[in-house]
């Protein structure tokens, strides 16, 4: 699954984002039960009958299951069942005593099991669930809204709407018969047999899985739903959306048949299931989640058609993660939550794959620099192996199992080779096909494909923590022809992360030409010797980032400039774009940088570059920026936008914004113009955001981007209109923005703070997360109380509750800071209170919380100009 900007429990979760993982992103399961538990049956078929009292947001339901014992002597058969009350069981036909307790509903058996002895319950019950099951309906703020019933299994959810054995390390067919008024549509599981009439105006769809999944996977979604239809080599696929949002279906799936192409070439395995739906639903509780043959996304992910041309991947990245699950997580499922990485780190790698394969391998490898540096920062994910049973804490998990995964199955691919590398696929896939595995299989199928041991390469990447930080020192004998190159690694090391082992590739330029040196590194500290036939004029350690690392490398101004203007790889391109951005007081810098803003080939190193002078903020650098706004993509001049908001704030900068704003051709662009306007304090800024307030634009992108600048403005004038838009009514992108920014103004006013509060009790996730992280920017201790009663309902997603502890923490020591204000405590409120402009006072632990509110807020609100990777990561690059 793909968390929204990424619990088990909700797929690519806001966990994720939180990490930095990404916006991108799914649930990740929940952490109660690393250990798979001990089955006493095997489930074979479940056959499903639910319809709905849908004001009363009340299922209705019968489950047939149909299983076999494992053993000899069961007296009972137990069922995961949570927030269902269950008016009977038979067995065979025949009545039988039943019990719930505990999440257990246990149903008597008439006399001892015999091993492989067959049985059928079926049982009745009715609920009105919290999770696993979701209702969205109009009220009276949303008169207008579609009607819509969709679920989400993943990690342990399923149970909420039907009992079930709800956990991954048993698969089994089912059939899903539904029940609902004649003018919806349904979308579930496998193959839909019939739509039939039903009394009451209604129908009756019956779908049916017919090859075994987990049942994390079951899934349905039902509603007023529009559909466009297609097939692929005879396979019905299908795109469904809210009614209302019928213009973004081409946009968001054009490449769904050739994505299903390229993944059945590639992984050598033609997509195995007899349907491939995608369901775009409201307010869902991740960005995407991979059921079985009917992916389900969430509505504010998907892409309006006049946003298509600005952004350079459109959403190909959670499409092709999602579809890459279809293999990795479907055919083939982790046996247990520790093992998730099979999962997630492969749909990750999916969707990279694609990304080489459709927008070119320059794409690719700086998405993966990118993810790189935002990881090798991340001092939570850093300690934590991506294969631990120790997953209580499953917001430092969540982050290792897509990002860090990721990367580790890139470098496996290129330490094999890709014939090797996708032969073991293959065979994987082939071997393990409709069973559940743990990270010894992929091993084990690896060394059977192609007889390589890869035993060393697993203890040290997915059994041990950790990355190589290396600090590079070189030398050039003239004498002896030779480049003297010195290696350490500095990590500490301690805990799961060790010395690494790893091959690299020394490349060395000099007058005739470049020649590329592998070398093994393996220790604390090494020199290796390297015979040239001149002096160097460049020096790349790991040319092209193949190893996932950082790297500390002493070189001049020139040897920076000429690695930024010659290196083959953008990888190499991006990293001295980055070093010289802290290169000050230098004009061949900046225009270097500036050159590169406009003319280096790959768009990503012109960002770089654009992100450099940002950080050198001389005159120059700002002259460098402006030149670039000619750049023909929008998204390197969204950046460039961005950037000029950090300069000293200027009348010909703001003037210039201001034309931007009123003038560029892409709204991305207009809407970074008035970010940087609120950046800057210009004069005039808060009268211009309330201006471009009452500018209509597909998916509210101007207004979304008026109303977040006038969080970062800060100015108590804009509190009315925040207001206004955060109430009830609004759209609720929205609101979720205006709340946002609520946590940024005004911050003594208790009033703002009870307003938000009273937002905890919405029905709408997204409506509650943003009311939380406003609630934890505002730091009014008043928060305390109602964010602990939100904890105690257990109804958030993983991760969520860590975060929400953070900030419950974070109001309590403001608290006791401000009844006992010491000396020290005061300067320190005062220095923070400078920096940060505006926010609330911040002890200086609490820096680190605003930082990843700061990225959260826009990972929750940024609903029109998103990463183009929800899955793959925050903004988080070392330039950011
Ligand atoms: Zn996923």
């Amino acid at each position: 699954m793909k968390s929204t900007r990424r619990s088990l429990r909700q797929k690519v979760n806001l966990a994720a984002a939180l990490l930095g993982a990404a916006l991108v992103l799914g649930a990740v399961a929940r952490a109660d039960r690393p250990y798979a538990p001990s089955r006493d049956y095997h489930l074979q078929n479940v056959r499903v009958s639910l319809h709905f009292d849908i004001d009363q947001r009340k299922v209705m339901g019968k489950v047939t299951h149909t299983l076999s014992a494992l053993r000899d002597g069961l007296t009972h058969l137990d069922f995961d069942c949570a927030e269902l009350t269950v008016s009977s069981a038979h067995i065979n036909g025949k009545d039988a005593a039943f019990s719930l307790q505990d999440n257990v509903l246990r149903v008597q058996l008439a006399q001892p099991s015999k091993a492989a002895q067959s049985f059928e319950v079926e049982l009745q019950y009715e609920g009105k669930p919290t999770s696993g099951l979701y209702f969205i309906l109009p009220d009276k703020d949303n008169p207008g809204r579609a009607r819509e019933i969709w679920t989400q299994g993943e990690a342990e959810d399923t149970h909420h709407y039907i009992p079930i054995y709800d956990y991954p390390n048993d698969r089994t067919t089912s059939e899903m018969i539904l029940t609902v008024p004649a003018d919806w549509l349904t979308v579930s599981n496998g193959k839909l047999l019939s739509v039939q009439d039903a009394p009451s105006g209604q129908k009756t769809w019956t779908w049916r899985q017919s090859l075994p999944v987990s049942t994390y996977l079951i899934s349905f979604v039902a509603g007023e739903y529009k559909d466009k239809k297609d097939t692929w080599r005879n396979i019905p696929i299908s795109y469904n959306v809210p009614r209302g949002l019928e213009d973004t279906i081409d946009s968001t799936f054009r490449h769904t048949k050739e994505m299903l192409d390229f993944f059945s070439e590639r992984f050598g395995v033609p997509y195995p299931w007899e349907q491939y739906a995608q369901t775009a639903v409201d307010d869902f509780v991740a960005s995407g989640m991979e059921n079985v043959s009917a992916t389900t996304l969430a509505a504010r992910d998907i892409l309006h058609g006049d946003l298509a041309s600005e952004r350079p991947e459109a959403v190909d990245g959670l499409i092709s993660h999602e579809m890459t699950h279809q293999w990795f997580g479907d055919l083939v499922t982790c046996k247990d939550w520790t093992n998730t990485w099979l999962n997630e780190g492969f749909a990750t790698f999916g969707a990279s794959l694609w990304e080489e394969h459709y927008y070119g391998a320059d794409a690719s490898s700086y998405r993966y620099w990118r993810e790189q540096n935002a990881w090798m920062q991340s001092k939570e994910l850093y300690p934590i192996p991506v294969v631990t049973r120790n997953i209580d804490d499953s917001v430092e998990y969540a982050g290792n199992v897509y990002d860090k995964a990721g990367w580790v199955i890139h470098m496996l691919r290129e330490r094999l080779g890709d014939e090797v590398f996708f032969r073991a696929l293959k065979h994987y896939l082939e071997a393990r096909r409709l069973q559940n595995v743990v990270t010894a299989d992929l091993v084990k199928d690896i060394e059977e494909s192609s007889g390589a041991n890869v035993d060393q390469f697993f203890d040290q990447w997915i059994y041990g923590a950790g990355a190589p930080r290396f600090t590079i020192g070189s030398t050039y004998d003239d004498s002896s022809k030779k480049v003297i190159l010195s290696v350490r690694q500095t990590q500490k090391v301690e805990g799961r992360v060790g010395l690494f082992r790893v091959p690299v590739n020394v490349a060395v330029t000099t007058s005739s030409g470049e020649k590329l040196f592998p070398i093994e590194i393996s220790k604390a500290d090494e020199t290796f010797s390297i015979p040239v036939d001149d002096a160097p004029q460049m020096i790349l350690f790991d040319k092209g980032d193949k190893i996932l690392k950082s790297i500390d490398f002493q070189k001049t101004p020139e040897e920076w400039i000429r690695q930024l203007q010659s290196a083959a790889d953008v990888p190499d391109r991006a990293d001295a774009a980055f070093a010289l951005g802290n290169i000050h007081d230098n004009e061949g810098v900046a225009s270097a940088l500036g050159d590169a803003a406009l003319r280096d080939k790959f768009w990503g190193v012109r960002e770089e570059a654009l992100r450099a002078l940002g950080r050198i903020n001389s005159p120059q650098a700002r002259k460098q920026e402006l030149a670039a706004l000619s750049n023909e993509q929008p998204w390197v001049r969204a950046v460039a936008v961005e950037q000029l908001g950090k300069f000293k704030s200027d009348e010909d900068v703001a003037k210039r914004l201001e034309k931007l704003y009123k003038e560029d051709k892409a709204y991305s662009v207009r809407a970074a113009a008035l970010q940087s306007l609120a950046a800057d304090k210009a004069p005039n800024a808060a009268a211009f955001l309330e201006k471009a307030l009452t500018v209509s634009s597909p998916n509210d992108v101007l207004r979304g981007a008026a109303l977040r600048a006038m969080g970062s403005l800060g100015e108590d004038s804009v509190v009315p209109s925040l207001i206004e838009w955060s109430s009830p009514g609004k759209p609720s992108a929205l609101r979720g923005i205006a709340m946002g920014a609520l946590g940024r103004v005004d911050l003594k006013n208790h009033d703002l703070t009870a307003r938000l509060i009273s937002y905890l009790s919405e029905p709408s996730f997204d409506i509650r997360f943003s009311a939380i992280f406003a609630l934890g920017r505002r730091g009014d201790p008043a928060a305390i109380e109602p964010l602990e009663a939100v904890l105690k309902t257990g109804q958030l997603s993983i991760g969520v509750p860590h975060s929400i502890e953070n900030l419950i923490e974070e109001l309590k020591n403001k608290a006791a800071t401000q009844k006992t204000p010491s000396a020290t405590d005061q300067k320190n409120e005062r220095k923070n209170s400078d920096l940060k402009n505006g926010d609330a006072p911040a002890s200086s632990n609490s820096q680190a919380v605003l930082d990843r509110l700061d990225r959260l807020d826009h990972q929750l609100s940024d609903m029109n100009n998103r990463l183009q990777h929800i899955e793959g990561s925050l903004p988080g690059s070392k330039s950011e």
